[in-house]
């Protein structure tokens, strides 16, 4: 039976990059994937395929908008081959998930194809074209999470459908009803939006992207009306059904009205669940909480000692990167390091147009914690870079400390946001001041100076170009 310091079971951005820091510390590691493809769900239909389709979608949207503007003619014909757009997005995922075979050889990590489940806590039996069995002194659980149902909802994933099929879909919805306008419903429902079909979100809370800030929630909700979204928020979805190529949803708005939406395909996004499907966690004494997420303490360590989990299973944000930090944070605590991770300081994208990112406390959170804040906000149509593009939507927000002026949050709504957040990662990493950042030189003309703009007004109120 083959011996390792580390398995890993699971082969997303948690789990693979947990291997390959194991493998750089020296430790003899295994990794187990059931799919035949590794990457988990971020490479294979997550994060990567739904940015391919976003891309292409845009460019799509941009020829059809923005060309003639731009002074650029283009035949009036102009048309989408959904069946090349789906296959180009299939080979960035192939061309990805080939790159982590690429790692997984580089680090000496030896891969395993089938279902892993342990037998006790120190080994896992593998099934997979064949069984087998391996030993491991640590294991690490990194088995992600799979797309949440609604209990009356009966997912056909033909018409009603979640994440996974809208990103290989062979035509066009003409009406897409989408149920949840959190990440996944916003980014598809933009993509099938920019290629033609009409987009309803309904949304249980009182605004989309309800955790993050409000003013973030607003702005999005202003550009996607003016898109032509048909946003339905404070509605409570009650049944969906449907009756050959019609999808019926219905839904009690605020008043308890009930509300009809009649569309060709529905897209379920109401969140992930962890995934611990026949991991036989108990055999190896690991306990799961009432979420089904399994139980860690601060060292991500669960209720098995030498047994540890990361990413999507565990509490917090599912997002990639949290992910990898986790696991590489879990490789450092197995060779005896003293790794951090501060979630604060974990930055929230969505991969719409305009983007929307955030990093640190909203405004909501400072007002329910009692702390006082400062504000200072700059739009984006206010700068030179965003008339060059037309990308005139959004601001940028920065929330600093009343008394001592530390940036406690930075949300921000725009062209190129989900790069930009990297500088406001970086300052509140530093704990940088508003006016630290204010005194920093950023590159004209570019979207970023309204980051400086915003440190700005929220240092004394001297933004200097509005
Ligand atoms: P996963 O990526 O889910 O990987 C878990 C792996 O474990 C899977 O491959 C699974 O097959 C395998 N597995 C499970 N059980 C077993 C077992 N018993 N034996 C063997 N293998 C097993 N996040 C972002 O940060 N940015 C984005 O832009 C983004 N876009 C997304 C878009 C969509 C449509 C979706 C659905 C998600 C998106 N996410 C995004 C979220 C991101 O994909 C997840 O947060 C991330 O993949 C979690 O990584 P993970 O390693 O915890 O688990
Ligand atoms: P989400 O939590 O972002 O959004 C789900 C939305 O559905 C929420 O707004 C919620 O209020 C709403 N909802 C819940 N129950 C509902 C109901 N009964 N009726 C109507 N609305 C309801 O989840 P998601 O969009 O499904 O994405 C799942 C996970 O994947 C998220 O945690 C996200 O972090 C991750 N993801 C991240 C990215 C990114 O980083 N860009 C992209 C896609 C997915």
């Amino acid at each position: 039976m083959n011996s390792y310091d580390v398995a890993i079971i699971g082969s997303g951005p948690g789990g693979y990059v947990a291997a390959i820091r194991c493998a750089q510390l020296g430790m003899k590691t295994a990794i187990i994937e059931k799919y035949a493809t590794l990457g988990g769900t971020c490479l294979n239909v997550g994060c990567i395929p739904s940015k391919a389709l976003l891309d292409s979608s845009h460019h799509y949207e941009d020829a059809v908008k923005h060309f003639e503007e731009h002074g650029i003619d283009i035949p009036s014909d102009i048309k989408v081959n959904l069946k090349q757009m789906i296959a180009r997005k299939q080979s960035v995922v192939d061309t990805t998930t080939g790159g982590i075979d690429f790692l997984m050889k580089k680090n000496k990590i030896d891969v395993y194809q089938g279902l892993g489940s342990f037998k006790d806590a120190t080994h896992i039996t593998i099934t997979g074209e064949e069984t087998t069995e391996i030993e491991a002194k640590n294991t690490i659980i990194a088995t992600g999470s799979k797309p949440s149902n609604l209990p009356f909802i009966k997912l056909d994933k033909e018409r009603v459908i979640t994440s996974t099929e809208a990103l290989k879909l062979t035509e066009i919805p003409k009406h897409l009803i989408v149920i949840g306008g959190g990440v996944i419903g916003l980014e598809l429902g933009q993509v099938y939006k920019r290629l033609g079909a009409e987009v309803s979100v309904i949304e249980y809370m009182d605004r989309i992207i309800p955790t993050m800030d409000a003013g973030l929630s607003k702005e999005l909700n202003k550009v996607l009306k003016k898109q032509k979204f048909s946003i339905n928020a404070s509605h409570k979805v009650k049944s969906v059904e449907r009756k050959g190529a019609e999808v019926i949803v219905k839904a009690d708005n605020k008043k308890g009205e009930e509300v009809e939406f009649k569309g060709d395909y529905c897209l379920v996004s109401v969140g992930r669940r962890p995934y611990t499907d026949g991991l036989n966690a108990e055999a190896a004494g690991v306990k799961l909480n009432d979420r089904g997420q399994v139980e860690v303490n601060e060292h991500l360590q669960t209720s098995a000692s030498n047994i540890y989990a990361i990413g999507d299973v565990i509490k917090g944000a599912m997002l990639a990167h949290k992910a990898e930090e986790e696991g590489t944070f879990v490789a450092e605590t197995i060779a005896g390091q003293k790794p951090h991770i501060d979630y604060n300081l974990i930055p929230g994208v969505v991969y719409t147009w305009p983007e929307v990112a955030t990093v640190g406390q909203t405004e909501e959170q400072l007002k329910e914690a009692g702390l006082e804040y400062k504000t200072g906000q700059f739009p984006m149509r206010a700068l030179g870079r965003s008339r060059a593009s037309m990308d005139l939507d959004g601001f940028v927000k920065v929330l600093a400390d009343k008394k001592t002026d530390e940036i406690l949050g930075v949300h921000m709504v725009g062209a190129r946001a989900a790069d930009m957040i990297a500088e406001a990662v970086v300052a509140m990493e530093f704990r940088a001041s508003a006016e630290d950042v204010s005194r920093m030189s950023h590159a004209h003309p570019t979207f970023t100076e309204a980051i400086k703009e915003a440190a700005l007004a929220a240092t004394d109120d001297r933004a200097l170009h509005i």
